[in-house]
């Protein structure tokens, strides 16, 4: 059990790890264009143009045109969202019995497993229950 954990939480961490990579890279990639892109009246088309023609020097690779940088910033930034999109999933299937609480009377009950919709039993509401606790004993 113990191990499944840490995997899950390796995995989050290293969706984590590859958006804020992607999004560092397409930040620096706007950061270094947008001095000669901000003045031109569409700057999204300027913006690409610069990206598809201006090369940077990278100190261990050399040189590299923009654009590979940005598509590698962008696969990074996909990727992240989608490791952490799985993640989340698995955690959800796998977590057992959970812990639901009502956002209207705070009360909360021990539900097999995470719904997003609910009857809570306290007001007979039919509410979105928040999950407390996943994996209640
Ligand atoms: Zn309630």
């Amino acid at each position: 059990m113990r191990v499944i954990v840490h995997r899950k939480l390796a995995s989050h961490v290293f969706g984590f790890v590859l958006l804020l990579v992607g999004l560092v890279v397409l930040f620096l990639v706007f950061w270094r264009a947008w001095p000669s892109v901000s003045a031109s009246s569409n700057v999204l088309s300027s913006l690409w143009s610069y990206v598809l023609t201006e090369q940077v020097e990278l100190a261990w690779i050399g040189e590299l045109r923009l654009v590979y940088v940005t598509v590698l910033g962008a696969v990074f930034l996909f990727l992240g969202v989608f490791v952490l999109g799985f993640s989340r999933r698995i955690l959800y299937l796998s977590s057992g019995p959970v812990l639901l609480q009502c956002p209207y009377c705070r009360n909360d009950w021990k539900a097999r497993r995470a719904v997003g919709w609910a009857e809570c039993p306290h007001c007979r509401k039919f509410v979105q229950p928040q999950v407390k606790k996943s994996s209640v004993a």
